[in-house]
């Protein structure tokens, strides 16, 4: 923007191709108006010198002293603030103006003191003589300067920076000068400087008038005068310059007639201009200085406010990073909302925050956690209806919500539910939906007693924390959930190995006793029976008969009941051990019922495991031995493998027996219970049981497949490794 341009007419419509507006006059009154006040300064000028013509006045050397000296004066405040102008803003117009005024201020002040009557006497030269010359040299200094001044502007508008012209060059030139003009009329008698016999009485006027009418037509030419204050007025001195010299000056037929002195007046009104046009140009300096200022301060404020929200926005990246590390320092629940309201209250003011969690099932929410004030009947772990709650208003809309409450009239229909938090002083709500995985797990509130405190801005940032922290909270209540199962697992199966142990130690211990009486009567039933066979009657004989088969039976499901109460009830330490010798040892044991039974017992390779062989041995005895009694008709074909899966052995002993219904593949492994009469396949059923307690207690597992006569498949597996020693070497390999 160019600050004092001041075009009269609207730039839009000359934009718009109208023009200017006086565009339909003629073409000589499209003039700029600055144009006119100039011609009808020179108009008027002119007309005042042929209406003064011949006027019959007569001034003194004492006015001229007086004016000579208000001109030098008014020269060196024009000189100075030009200079002042330009050591401001190095503009080489007003070095040149300054410079030049600062100079002519020395001479009018020279020409005023020599011409004055107390110095008269001490020149070479005679007042006509002196008097004429020395304004002769302020008048060619000041013309010559204005127009070395545009002169200087053309230079630097043509060559730029190159074409300045330095300071201290001017000042020694302009400086030389005046020494000049002062040695000369101090030392020099001048010619005369009037010339009656010609038209114009002093033709040496129209020296400065030569220089003052080029220096008005450059500048002129250059135009700045239609935007520029300064200028405009320079070209009103420039023309009061000339027509000064031309007009008035040239004609002055004597020293002190109407013309010396009008021309005298007009060079102070020359001053004037140039002084007027300087004043507007600081006034203007000022305004456009003042305008920046403005703008600057706008500038710097509107920095600043970005400065603000910048550190507002730097400081909500922070409490969400913050918020974020929290969320995922730690499961425990209660730890991470502490640490999490102290960040969140350094940007967000609130009297109350809680964090409740849906039950949708029951259509409630449960406050997990509660910090700030009371709310009678609000506590954490006391379940609230969703209905009716704000809790379940951004359920319902899975948005945000921001409330202002002002009566209890306010929500009574709407939130019945938060008509005691309003009671307990609250007035400002915020509610933010707790999302995870699509899904509204919770809602995080903020509560506040000022009204009003809460905006958008508000809003949107609890709004991030509560996106931010959802996932965390679930974790948290997974967490919680996981540790109260893992709780109450603990706590069963503490109890379970206790009954267990009861247990244990009850079949031991029955056992065991009853061994001792149970040995009586089994002995003393035989011994019965051997007495006193066939002397006590056929009934007799059968009832004495069931006694000691009875006894006996007892006998052996009290002597197996002992040997899986040894095995559930202690843990045998592991040793490697060579399942084909087990196999062997086995089969060994089993001779006699292979040999009746005509069997075939065969193997595969079998692997050396940790175990504990006794109880292997038993392992092996009873399912090879299930193989060998559930036979059908064909002789028993029995054959045991063991093939390696994973980490694990999985051994396999397979027969082409009765086989097993599929619905009883279970039960078979339970104690005592049995699939058959004991008549036709004797047995106590403590056999497979004690073999899933084996395995088990090995870390193995032990099931059966099989069909109605098609035989059965009993797989077991059995751990490569004891439990400690792969714990251990996964440690190693950690
Ligand atoms: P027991 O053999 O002393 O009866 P077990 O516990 O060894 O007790 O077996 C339980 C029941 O499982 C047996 O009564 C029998 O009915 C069934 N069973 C076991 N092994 C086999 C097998 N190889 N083929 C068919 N049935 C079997």
């Amino acid at each position: 923007m160019i600050w004092g341009v001041k075009y009269p007419f609207n730039s839009t419509l000359m934009k718009l191709g109208v023009g200017h507006p006086i565009l339909r006059l003629p073409y000589l009154l499209r003039l700029h108006p600055r144009a006119f006040v100039y011609a009808l300064l020179f108009v008027s000028l002119s007309t005042g010198y042929v209406v003064l013509r011949g006027v019959n006045w007569d001034g003194s050397t004492q006015l001229h002293t007086v004016m000579e000296s208000m001109a030098c004066l008014l020269a060196m405040v024009v000189g100075v603030l030009s200079l002042v102008r330009f050591y401001s803003k190095k503009n080489n117009t007003f070095l040149f103006i300054g410079t030049g005024f600062v100079g002519t201020a020395m001479l009018d002040g020279y020409h005023a003191v020599v011409t004055s009557t107390i110095f008269a006497s001490q020149f070479p030269s005679a007042p006509a003589s002196l008097i004429p010359w020395s304004w002769i040299a302020s008048r060619v200094f000041l013309s010559v300067l204005l127009f070395v001044s545009w002169a200087a502007w053309t230079r630097e508008a043509r060559l730029g920076d190159s074409g300045r012209i330095g300071e201290l060059s001017v000042y020694i030139a302009a400086g030389v000068l005046t020494l000049a003009s002062f040695m000369f009329f101090a030392f020099v008698p001048l010619p005369r400087a009037y010339y009656p016999e010609h038209f114009f009485h002093r033709p040496e006027e129209f020296v400065p008038a030569l220089f003052f009418l080029i220096a008005l037509v450059g500048y002129l030419r250059k135009s700045h005068w239609k935007y520029d204050d300064f200028e405009h007025w320079l070209v009103m001195s420039l023309i009061v310059g000339f027509v000064g010299q031309t007009m008035f000056m040239s004609f002055s037929g004597t020293l002190f007639d109407m013309e010396f002195d009008v021309a005298h007046l007009l060079k102070k009104v020359s001053y004037l201009f140039v002084l007027t046009g300087l004043m507007w140009n600081i006034y203007r300096t000022f305004r456009q200085s003042e305008y920046h200022q403005s703008l600057l301060e706008a500038e710097v404020s509107e920095r600043q406010r970005g400065e603000v929200a910048l550190a507002r926005q730097a400081e909500e990246s922070e409490l969400l990073a913050q918020t974020g590390r929290i969320a995922s320092s730690s499961l425990d629940i209660n730890e991470v909302y502490g640490s999490l309201a102290t960040e969140i209250l350094k940007l967000i003011p609130f009297d109350q925050i809680n964090i409740s969690v849906i039950d949708y099932e029951k259509g409630t929410t449960l406050p997990k956690w509660v910090l700030g004030i009371d709310v009678p009947g609000r506590n954490s772990g006391k379940e609230i209806p969703l209905a009716g709650s704000l809790a379940g208003e951004v359920v319902r809309t899975q948005s945000p919500i921001m409330l202002e409450v002002a009566s209890e009239a306010d929500i009574e229909h709407r939130f019945p539910l938060l008509v005691p938090a309003f009671n307990a002083g609250l007035r400002a709500f915020i509610a933010v939906p707790l999302n995870h995985r699509d899904h509204v797990i919770g809602v995080l509130q903020i509560r506040s007693k000022e009204p009003g405190i809460y905006t958008q801005v508000h809003l949107d940032l609890f709004n991030r924390i509560g996106n931010q922290i959802a996932g965390s909270v679930d974790s948290a209540e997974l967490y919680a959930e996981g540790q109260r199962v893992e709780a109450e697992l603990i706590k069963t199966t503490e109890e379970l190995s206790r009954s267990n142990q009861e247990l244990n130690q009850f079949a031991h211990i029955a056992s065991h006793d009853l061994q001792e009486p149970l040995r009586m009567v089994a002995s003393y039933t035989q011994l019965l029976e051997r007495r006193y066979k066939d002397k006590l009657g056929s009934d007799a004989n059968e009832f004495i008969g069931y006694a000691v088969e009875g006894a006996k039976r007892m006998q052996a499901q009290i002597n197996d009941l002992l040997a899986y109460s040894r095995v559930a009830g202690q843990r045998a330490p592991l040793e490697a051990t060579d399942c084909a010798n087990i196999f062997n040892i086995a089969v060994g044991n089993l001779a006699a019922g292979i040999e009746e039974s005509g069997a075939v017992v065969t193997r595969d390779q079998l692997p050396t495991l940790p175990a504990d062989s006794l109880q292997l041995v038993s392992v092996f005895q009873n399912l090879i031995g299930n193989g060998i009694k559930y036979h059908g008709d064909q002789p028993p074909r029995i054959h045991v493998s063991a093939v390696e899966s994973g980490d694990e052995w999985l051994f396999c002993v397979d027969d082409n027996g009765i086989g097993i219904e599929f619905e009883f593949t279970e039960r078979i492994f339970v104690i005592f219970q049995r699939l058959h009469d004991r008549t036709k396949y004797p047995g106590t059923g403590v056999g497979l049981a004690f073999c899933k307690i084996v395995i088990e207690r090995h870390g193995g597992r032990i099931w059966v497949e099989s069909k109605p006569q098609k035989g059965s498949a009993f797989y077991f597996t059995l751990p490569m490794e004891t439990q400690e020693k792969s714990d251990s070497m996964a440690m190693n390999k950690a």
